[in-house]
């Protein structure tokens, strides 16, 4: 019999799948001709899995309790990087792309006010990521409570503006909190942020009464505790998902051409017509529609800054 479910979580070559009707979790295989697909097409893939968390698929179970995968539903979107770089891999080895997950209604960027600090070009790095990967992204900036003067107000202003939701959070005091569940309730959402900026916290300030897995997930976000963090789907609530990236710091957008990344600066886009040359990639070329928007305050300084520091790093890359 055919059943459908998500995946949740994958472990070399296991593959764990909810089921859709009972809620259960099933450990499963994935269908020879997959690996065969894919083996074959090795050479114009440039994809690192076959199957990554949020995926959508059929299975049947076998009669020692466990399931057998045979069809990956297409997916409706994704969020990966460029995979990080395998010692003595070729170079070509190390432009693959990594799925994180797929099927994703929002993509939270979780980052703090201090401690660490906030980090406005990191926001920055995801923002890309997430707008390349056409996702809806959203900013969480967590530990407002050690924000006394509310410094945290031209940031919070400089993103709404942008378009970008906004939400401050204490996951200590339980500030914001029942903001941001508004926000996840019903939907899938995944959440990546750098270690420390309370990520675990807030998962435990949204749903306290969360079992066993969120343990397992603070554990692992835990640096050095566990050796090998992977990426799950929880479901919190009914019809509620969040698929936390335990261990997934470093975070390169693939796949971006020099002449593209304007794009992904939403707030770029109106000011790009204005660019002489059509290919200008906005750092040197002279009449500017961007640079000039930068002068007279159209586009902030700090978010340009950003751009030019991204374009920095995909001038050392390949073209695709
Ligand atoms: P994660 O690595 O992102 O999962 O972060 P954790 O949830 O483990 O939190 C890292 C540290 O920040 C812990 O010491 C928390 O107690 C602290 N922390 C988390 N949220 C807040 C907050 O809202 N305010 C303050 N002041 N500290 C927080
Ligand atoms: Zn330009």
């Amino acid at each position: 019999m055919n059943n459908n479910g998500t995946i949740c979580r994958v472990e070399s070559k296991d593959v764990y799948v909810v089921d859709d009707k009972y809620r259960r979790e099933i450990r499963c295989s994935l269908r020879g001709k997959f690996k065969k697909e894919f083996n074959l097409k090795k050479d114009k893939l440039f994809q690192t899995d076959i199957v990554v968390v949020g995926d959508r698929i059929i299975f049947s179970h076998n009669a020692d309790g466990t399931g057998v995968i045979h069809t990956i539903q297409k997916r409706r979107n994704y969020l990966s990087r460029k995979a990080p770089r395998i010692k003595g891999a070729s170079y070509r080895g190390e432009r693959l792309e990594q799925i994180i997950a797929s099927n994703i209604d929002n993509f939270f960027i979780i980052s703090s006010f201090a401690e660490p600090g906030f980090n406005n070009k990191a926001i920055d790095r995801f923002l890309v990521t997430g707008e390349s990967s056409r996702l809806n992204t959203a900013i969480v900036i967590n530990k407002i409570d050690l924000d006394e003067d509310d410094e945290i107000m031209p940031w919070f202003q400089l993103y709404e503006e942008i378009g970008y939701k906004v939400v401050t959070t204490s996951a200590k005091m339980k500030i914001g909190i029942g903001n941001l569940h508004l926000l996840m309730k019903g939907k899938t959402n995944l959440f990546w942020g750098h270690s420390g900026v309370g990520k675990s916290s807030l998962l435990n300030a949204l749903y306290p009464n969360l079992d066993l897995s969120i343990g397992e997930i603070s554990e692992a976000t835990q640096k050095g505790k566990h050796k090998t963090v992977t990426v799950t789907m929880i479901e919190p609530e009914e019809g509620t998902f969040i698929i936390d990236t335990p261990g997934i710091r470093e975070i390169d957008p693939y796949g971006i051409r020099k002449e593209d990344l304007s794009h992904y600066f939403l707030e770029f886009k109106k000011f790009i017509p204005l660019c002489k040359y059509n290919s200008c990639t906005h750092n040197h070329e002279p009449e500017c529609g961007v640079i000039n928007a930068v002068i007279s305050g159209g586009i902030s300084k700090i978010r340009y800054e950003s751009y030019l520091r991204i374009l920095d790093t995909i001038e050392d890359d390949l073209y695709f």
